[in-house]
This record gives structure tokens, sequence and C-alpha cells, in this order.
């Protein structure tokens, strides 16, 4: 899909405007702004035939004021340092959001995974960490999963980094439980997003029980927050995926629909609903609207189709700043990434407290302490929005701007 301009990203807009609010000084604002470091790695690995291959990788520290940076690597034919460096600086404003200490930081490979075997990504992505170990460490920055990357890459990682610098679990975030993972790790982003969409609902005045919700993107994020609302009492009557998507007015079998997809690796050919496009299903009529797959899924050309109550922001910059200002005049909440899927990282933050103290937490503790996290958040940006008679993302913005400015503040003064 082609790029809106600059201008219209969702990111540097609100921080714009939010600094603004803020009454920031323009040295402050600018300082913030800027990421602290950028790195671009060759990576060479042998294909399966013998040949040599080549991508390329990045890593962008964002902002380590509040504490080591940190944030997730995407493997994806899209990624460029442009895409990079805007999800790393929102990361920095998701970790102070959620008052966690750390920065932010992000990585990505320029490369679609699905064009290679198991054992080539495995050669790629420990050549790939190889190359920005200098500037990782457990204290300094500290990567996770993201879009197409999970638990077995991050083992892949964390043995890589060990086999350098001795056993270091804390390295990586989102491993297998047996390597270290946390209880409640794979679910976090989905069930944060649950969450969100549950206090939404509340302060909004929509019933949730039976409230119809549409998601689109059914991987990781996507197909947990399914499960979470459908426990809720929500009614999923649309989800897709690549393959395109799936519609019951009636509301999908979400428990054997998750179960199909855990087994075939795709909702295609599931036995229930009528197929539809993507398009198609982001224009259904509907209580929540939840883009949980790439960025800009709605932007200036399927905008004015959007027929629900609020969209909740379950992938990373999905609603373009051009759309977002046409939904906010048409009164369509949106509920900012920085919010909805701060789930992820924030339980990234107790595995690597559990490594750091080589303890263990029962999968109840996660999720009580994910839960207080979530809806403090929540409280947070609903009373500033309030306050200041701004939409969800800019009120989102100041509370963490604030938070990094003060700090920064602090160290520089
Ligand atoms: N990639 C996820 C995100 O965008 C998780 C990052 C992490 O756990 O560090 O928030």
């Amino acid at each position: 899909m082609a790029k809106e301009s600059s201008s219209t990203n969702p990111t540097s807009v609100a921080y714009k405007k939010a600094v603004l609010k803020l009454g920031l000084k323009k040295n402050i604002g600018r300082a913030l702004e800027i990421p602290d470091r950028e790195l671009t790695v060759e990576v060479p690995f042998r294909r399966d035939n013998g040949e040599i291959d080549s991508v390329i990788g990045y890593r962008v520290q964002h902002n380590n004021t509040r504490g080591p940076f940190k944030g997730g690597i995407r493997y994806h034919q899209h990624v460029d340092i442009e895409e990079v460096r805007s999800l790393a600086t929102l990361m920095t404003w998701k970790t102070a959001l959620l008052d966690i200490p750390y920065g932010g930081g992000k990585g990505g490979i320029a490369v679609n995974p699905s064009n290679y075997s198991k054992t080539e990504l495995e050669r790629m992505s420990r050549r790939f960490f190889r190359g920005i170990d200098p500037i990782i460490g457990v204290n300094i920055d500290i990567p996770a999963p993201d879009v197409n990357t999970n638990a077995q890459v991050m083992s892949w990682f964390m043995d890589e980094y060990s086999q350098i610098h001795g056993y270091s679990p804390a390295i990586v975030t989102g491993k297998p439980i047996e390597l270290g993972g946390s209880e409640g790790r794979e679910a976090a982003t989905g069930k944060g997003t649950a969450i969100i969409t549950r206090e939404t609902a509340e302060k909004w005045g929509i019933e949730l029980n039976n409230a119809e919700v549409v998601i689109q993107g059914f991987g990781n994020v996507g197909s947990y927050a399914a499960k979470f609302l459908d426990e809720y009492g929500c009614k999923i009557i649309a989800v897709s995926d690549v393959s395109g998507g799936l519609y019951d007015p009636n509301g999908l079998d979400i428990k054997s629909l998750f179960e199909y997809n855990s087994k075939n690796r795709t909702i295609d050919g599931f036995k229930q609903g009528k197929k539809i496009t993507n398009q198609e299903l982001l224009a259904l009529k509907c209580d929540f609207l939840i883009p949980a797959a790439l960025g800009s899924a709605i932007n200036k050309s399927n905008v004015n189709s959007i027929k629900c109550k609020a969209i909740i922001e379950a992938a990373n910059g999905p609603v373009t700043g051009y759309a977002a200002d046409s939904l906010w005049s048409r009164k369509i909440a949106i509920i900012p990434d920085i919010l909805t899927n701060a789930g992820g990282v924030t339980v990234s933050y107790f595995e690597w407290v559990q490594n750091l103290q080589q303890f263990k937490w029962t999968e109840d503790d996660v999720n009580m302490k994910l839960e207080d996290k979530m809806v403090k958040s929540f409280d947070e940006v609903f009373s500033i929005k309030q306050k200041n008679k701004v939409p969800m993302r800019i009120a989102s913005f100041m509370v963490a701007i604030d938070r990094v400015a003060n700090a920064y503040n602090l160290r520089e003064g």
C-alpha cells in the first residue's frame, strides 16, 4: 500500500500536538524526538542449497532516559529505517505511558520470512543478533517479538547472545517458558487489548455483553483478543488474516476458530462464516473495530467507509493521521496503540524482572499485575482526555511525554 506523506504519520502528528498542549520547551521537545542511535547491518547467511544470501537489518534506539531501550524485532518485506525509527519512538511513549522503567527501541529485517525455510531463518536470525550485539545488553537494550517473530526466534537470539556473553535469559523477552519466558506473555498483548476494549465500553456507554466486534488480523494479538473478548460475552462477527475474512452476523464460534487457527496457522477453510475481503471487513457496522495487523490499515482511501463506534488499535499505527482527524470529526473514538497493545511490553517487563531475580511468578500473579497496569493507565489517559478535551491518542502522548520530559530534566539538569 502506498504510504501517506509523513505529515500524516500518527506518531509525529500526535507528538507535536501533545508537546504544544503540555507547553514543553522547544529544545526539550526536539531533543526527545531525535533517536539516540541507529544501526543498519548487513546480514549474510547461507541458504539450504549452499548459496550465500544477504538481507538488511536495523536496530533503532530512540530514548533511554527512563531505563534500557525496549522493543520488538519484526521480519517483513516492507521494513525500512523510517518505519523502524517511527516504531522505536512509539515504544518510548508506550513504556512511559505504562510507567514501566524502560525507554524505547525497535528492530527489523527487511525480509519476507515465508520465502525461507526454518533452518535458513535460524541462520539469518543468529547472524542478525551478532550484528547488533555491540549495542544491546541486559541493562542496555532488550529485544522482543513483533510481526512475524516469535518465541522460537527469541530462543535463537538468547542462545547466540549467551554463547558470547554467558547464560543471559534477560537479554530478550517473549521466550518460551522452558527458557525463562513468563507465564501469560504469549497472550498478554491480546489480553491487554480485551481489557482496554472492556474499559472503553464502560466509559463510552456501550453494553459489553453481545457488543459486536470486528477483528482485522488473527495472529498472536488478534486471536488472543478474540478469545478474551468472547469470554467477556462479546459477539465477534468477523475476523480476517492474509487469506481474507470470515463474517457471521450471529457471531463466530471463537473457541473452535482459535483451535483451528492454532493448528493450521490460517483461518482459511474454517467451517463457519461467509467469506469477505479485508476491505469489506473494515467497512462492517459494529461497536468495536480492532485492527490487529499492520500499520496504515485505515487510511485516506477507506476511512469514509468505517462504521464502528470505536477503533481499538491493537496493531502499531493502524490508523493514519489523516484518517484519525476524519474519524474524530465523525465522533468515532480511537483508543491508541500505545495504550491498547501495551500488554505485551508490560508482561515483557515482568519476564525481565523474573529473569533478573531468577524467580518465577504464577500465571495469576502475572495477569493480576497486567490488569492493574492496564486499567490504571486507561484511567489516567481518560481523565487527561476529559480535562483537556482532546482525543485519547493526544491524552496518551501527554501522559507519556510529560513522564519522559520530567525524567530528562532531572538527569540533564
Ligand atoms: N513488539 C511489541 C510491541 O510493539 C512488544 C515489545 C516488547 O515486549 O518489548 O509493543
